[in-house]
């Protein structure tokens, strides 16, 4: 008692002395205001011609004024605003390793939509240090059937669900084959038939619709042919010539902005075309070091030689390519980010593009996008981050947990189950949890938002909430 006290004392005495502390500097004295021109000449100081227009970024390329650092994204820490295009680079080599997971590119749109372009093998990782919740994912696009482009769609599919994907199906958007059994659908069909077991296994849980999943295949000799259009949203197709055919790439258009991902494929003269002005214009690229990287891998030399000739993009010509189509920025990702290989990927992007140009490598590499600004940044994705809580729409008022449509009795013979362990040999003594081996709820559970802990409807409602927010100041836009 006596010793808590003394704590006690110690803790008033600290107060008060930052109390007095934050009184004792006075703030400066207020002076005599510098002349106009002296202030002009310290604001306008070192400006060429009265504005700035340096380096190879020129105007328009600057942080946002919302942006928490210029430097870095830390996920959960902003919004995107109403008229905000944001784009994350989730995956980024076609060859997996720790910081570089397989391609994959998220797009946030200020009306609340969102977007993935491929889904390589360990990109949710990345989802989720951005803490995007798996049940917000519901279009995919797939550029190709390339497992390093679509490799994580098995996990997304059944953890998505699991993880509150209750109400809405996913859909997959990708190109049919040149033949039935090499387009998307198949795909799709094979990987239903993959996860049998799994999806049978989690039907105790809440499935909702999460587990009829949708498949948008399309023509993919149908250039420029429409994949998906809704709410101002527009996503076309072309073809690219990746050894096989099918192989497409996409460009999103929204808000008079433009994002443009070609997935892999030669350098074409359908990217010109259909990237074209593009905003943001995204491509892959392989350097000229193919002697560099036999020494690095340790590989001969003429199988690099031969994947880049008939499958891949030359970093030259994606500068080419790039001074054609003009963005407002230029990016390359699926490229192996390596110290070796930065310098000459610069070089050999810059004989042919001028302008802004930065890597869509490694992971987390985030763009902001507005009318009149771009800025890319590095993302700070932590490496055991929680996830994001499940989020609903709640425009309805109430939150609906779906029955499960099986139960363990159904799809587990009772001898195993007669196996397990008695609780009593292992929970310690006087602690015995109330055990929950069957599902708590009749029918589905109806939950009015007024019923729901505060705590949750925050946390489950929150893209919601800001969703709401962003509409209602485009709504007010277009009034005026
Ligand atoms: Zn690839
Ligand atoms: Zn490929």
């Amino acid at each position: 008692m006596k010793h808590r006290n003394v704590k006690l004392s110690l803790f008033i005495i600290s107060c008060l002395m930052m109390v007095s502390s934050s009184f004792a500097t006075p703030p400066p004295p207020v002076q005599e205001v510098s002349s106009e021109a002296d202030i002009k000449a310290a604001l306008s100081g070192g400006v060429p011609s009265g504005r700035w227009k340096e380096g190879l970024l020129f105007e328009g390329v600057s942080p946002m004024p919302w942006l928490q650092s210029a430097a870095n994204w830390f996920p959960g820490t902003e919004e995107v605003q109403p008229n905000e295009m944001r784009v994350t680079f989730m995956g980024t080599a076609p060859m997996i390793r720790p910081g570089q997971m397989n391609t994959s590119i998220y797009v946030e749109l200020g009306n609340g939509d969102n977007f993935v372009f491929d889904l390589g093998e360990g990109s949710v990782a990345n989802y989720v240090a951005s803490r995007v919740s798996l049940n917000q994912i519901k279009h995919v696009f797939i550029t190709h059937l390339h497992v390093d482009h679509f490799g994580s769609l098995p996990y997304l599919w059944m953890f998505g669900t699991w993880a509150g994907g209750w109400h809405e199906p996913l859909t997959v958007h990708g190109p049919s084959g040149r033949t039935p059994e090499y387009g998307t659908k198949t795909m799709v069909e094979g990987m239903k038939m993959m996860l049998g077991w799994h999806r049978d296994a989690f039907s105790v849980f809440p499935v909702g619709q999460g587990h009829d999943i949708q498949v948008n295949e399309f023509d993919f000799r149908d250039n420029g042919g429409t994949v998906y259009e809704k709410n101002g949203v527009k996503v076309i197709h072309w073809q690219r010539s990746h050894a096989k055919d099918g192989a497409s790439g996409y460009r999103l258009d929204w808000n008079g902005m433009c994002f443009v991902w070609t997935g892999d494929g030669r350098p074409s003269k359908l990217d010109i075309k259909y990237a074209k002005g593009c905003d943001l214009y995204v491509t892959e690229l392989q350097q000229e070091v193919v002697e560099i990287n036999s020494g690095v891998q340790g590989v001969p030399p003429f199988l690099a030689r031969y994947t880049i000739d008939t499958h891949h993009t030359p970093a030259y010509a994606s500068g080419y390519l790039a001074n054609q189509i003009k963005p407002r920025m230029f990016m390359t990702t699926h490229m192996s980010y390596d110290p070796y290989v930065a310098e000459e990927t610069v070089a050999e992007v810059r004989e042919h593009w001028k302008g802004p140009f930065h890597f869509g490598a490694p992971d987390g590499i985030v763009v902001n996008m507005t009318k009149d600004q771009i800025w890319v940044r590095e993302g700070i994705l932590p490496d055991f981050p929680n996830s994001r809580a499940p989020q609903f729409d709640f425009t309805n008022g109430q939150l609906i947990v779906p029955h499960p449509t099986t139960s363990r009795q159904e799809i587990q013979e009772p001898f195993v189950r007669e196996q397990q362990l008695d609780p009593k040999v292992y929970y310690p003594k006087g602690y015995m949890p109330h055990l929950l081996e069957n599902w708590p709820v009749k029918g589905d559970l109806v939950v009015p938002l007024e019923a729901l802990p505060e705590n949750l409807r925050d946390s489950m409602g929150g893209a919601w909430r800001h969703k709401q927010k962003n509409l209602k100041v485009l709504e007010e836009q277009k009034k005026k």
